[in-house]
């Protein structure tokens, strides 16, 4: 069987997690290492690892993901805007590969990403 990633671990219970909220489709926590205020992460319960990965049955699933960022940024009181990334692959630093969706907020985020 493979190896199971961090956030499947996250999701299975056997690593702790700050969890803000959690559905039959996906979970979501703080990230550990925050880069802005808020910082949460939206990860799918299905093993996806990355965006280059994603099939079109996955489309509802995807679209569930910013759904729930957006409720989320709402409760978070972010009126002012913030940021949703999907980091993938090695020239997009992405260092879990289990799909998750960031949400940034609570300052003023700056363009372009480095
Ligand atoms: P990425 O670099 O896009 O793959 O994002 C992975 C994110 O996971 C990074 O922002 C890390 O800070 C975060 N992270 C790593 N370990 C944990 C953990 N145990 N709990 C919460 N977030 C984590």
């Amino acid at each position: 069987m493979a190896e199971r990633t961090l956030f499947q671990k996250i999701i299975d219970r056997d690593v702790p997690a700050d969890i803000v909220y959690e559905d039959d489709q996906c979970i979501a926590f703080h990230d550990i290492n925050p880069q802005a205020p808020t910082h949460i992460l939206i990860v799918p319960r299905k093993p996806i690892p990355s965006v280059d990965e994603i099939t079109e049955e996955d489309e509802p699933l995807i679209g569930h993901l910013f759904v729930v960022a957006k409720h989320l940024a709402e409760e978070e009181g972010l009126e002012h805007g913030y940021r949703t990334v999907f980091n993938c692959g090695d020239h997009g630093q992405q260092s879990v590969d289990h799909l998750h969706l960031h949400l940034l907020g609570g300052r003023q985020l700056s363009w372009p990403p480095g």
